[in-house]
C-alpha cells in the first residue's frame, strides 16, 4: 500500500507537472511575438558598362550599399539585363543589355532573388533567357516574373522566413511584348489584369502564402505615376497584394498608401551606368517590416549612383513610415 500511495503521489505530482508545463507552454506560446520579417527591395540592376568593368577589376559593384542588405531576411532587386553568353540581339530593339555571368557571384552575395519581368531580360532572345535561368539556379538565386514557360513565369516565388510565407510575383508591361513567355517559350510574365488577379488569388489559395508582394515594370520616365499605374496598383491590392513595388521609369516616383498597403511606383535605377542627369542617379532602397497582416513599417534609404553606375548610401534612412 505504501508503495502504491507513493506511486499515486508520484503520478499525481507528474500529472500536475505535466498540466503546469502544458499551461506554461501555452503561456509561452501566447507570449511568443508574431514573426516580423525584413524584406529589402532595390531598383534596376544593369551590370553592363561601368559595373562590369568594376567586376573585371575584382571590385564588388554593390560594396557601397552592402550595409543596406546585410541584416535583412530577404533581399531583392530587378535584374534589368540578361546574364548569358549565348543568344542573338532582338531585331530593331534599341538599347540591348547582356552581361557576362562573372558578375553573378556579387549578385548572389547580396541578394536572395531577382525580378526578371522587364523590357531587357529578353534582349538576346529566349535562348539567352533560358541560359540565365539555369545560371541563376546554379548560383542559388531565386527569380520571379519570368520562367521557362508561361506557367512558370506566373508562378510565385515563395520565400519562407520564420514560418512566414512570402509570395513574389513580377510583371512587365513595357514593350516589347514579344519577351513574354509562352506555353513553349521562356520569357517574362505580362500584366493582363485578369491574370494578375488570378495569380494573386492563387498565391494564397494554392501556394498558401501569408503575404503577397507584386513587383511591376511600368510607367513613363516622369516623377509621378500615371493613371494606368494607379489603377493597376489598386486592383492588385484589392485582389490581395500586401505591397506593390515598381520600377522602369529610371527615376523615383511617388508612393501611395491604399487600404493600408504601400505602393512604391518606382524605386529608380540602382546599378546603372549611362544617365547624365541627377534625377536618374538618385534612387531608393526600401526595407519593409512584414508580419502576417502585411507591411507594418517601411524605411527608404536614398542611394546615389556614381558616374560608373555604382550605388552608394549612408547609414541613415531618409524616410520612415509606420503603417500600424
Ligand atoms: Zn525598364
Amino acid at each position: 500500500m505504501k508503495s502504491l500511495s507513493n506511486f499515486m503521489r508520484t503520478s499525481a505530482t507528474q500529472c500536475v507537472c505535466a498540466v503546469l508545463s502544458v499551461l506554461c507552454m501555452g503561456a509561452a506560446m501566447a507570449q511568443t511575438p508574431e514573426p516580423v520579417v525584413s524584406v529589402v527591395f532595390a531598383g534596376d540592376i544593369m551590370l553592363e558598362g561601368g559595373p562590369d568593368r568594376a567586376i573585371r577589376r575584382g571590385q564588388d559593384p554593390f560594396a557601397g550599399v552592402a550595409h543596406l542588405f546585410k541584416s535583412a531576411d530577404v533581399r531583392l532587386g530587378n535584374l534589368e539585363c540578361v546574364v548569358a553568353t549565348v543568344g542573338s540581339v532582338e531585331p530593331e530593339k534599341p538599347n540591348v543589355f547582356r552581361v557576362h555571368p562573372r558578375g553573378l557571384k556579387y549578385v548572389q552575395r547580396h541578394f536572395d532573388a531577382v525580378g526578371l519581368a522587364n523590357n531587357h531580360s529578353g534582349d538576346y532572345g529566349p535562348k539567352a533567357f533560358a541560359q540565365m535561368l539555369g545560371l541563376l539556379k546554379k548560383s542559388g538565386l531565386g527569380y520571379y516574373g519570368g520562367g521557362l514557360n508561361l506557367k512558370e513565369a506566373h508562378t510565385p516565388l515563395i520565400l519562407e522566413r520564420q514560418g512566414l510565407r512570402i509570395a513574389l510575383l513580377g510583371y512587365d508591361e513595357f514593350q516589347p511584348r514579344n519577351f513574354e513567355a509562352d506555353h513553349d517559350r521562356p520569357g517574362v510574365a505580362w500584366s493582363e489584369d485578369e491574370q494578375v488577379v488570378r495569380d494573386i488569388t492563387d498565391a494564397r489559395r494554392v501556394w498558401k502564402a501569408d503575404v503577397v508582394i507584386t513587383v511591376m515594370h511600368w510607367g513613363w520616365e516622369e516623377p509621378m505615376a500615371n493613371e494606368r499605374q494607379r489603377k493597376l496598383a489598386r486592383l492588385m491590392v484589392d485582389a490581395g497584394a500586401d505591397a506593390v513595388i515598381g520600377g522602369h521609369p529610371h527615376q523615383l516616383q511617388d508612393t501611395e498608401q491604399y487600404k493600408g498597403k504601400p505602393i512604391f511606383y518606382s524605386l529608380g535605377n540602382f546599378v546603372f551606368e549611362g544617365f547624365p542627369d541627377k534625377v536618374n542617379n538618385v534612387a531608393w532602397v526600401v526595407r519593409l517590416s512584414i508580419d502576417r497582416q502585411g507591411v507594418r513599417e517601411w524605411k527608404a534609404h536614398t542611394v546615389k549612383i556614381d558616374r560608373q553606375g555604382l550605388p552608394h548610401a549612408g547609414q541613415q534612412a531618409s524616410v520612415v513610415m509606420h503603417l500600424r
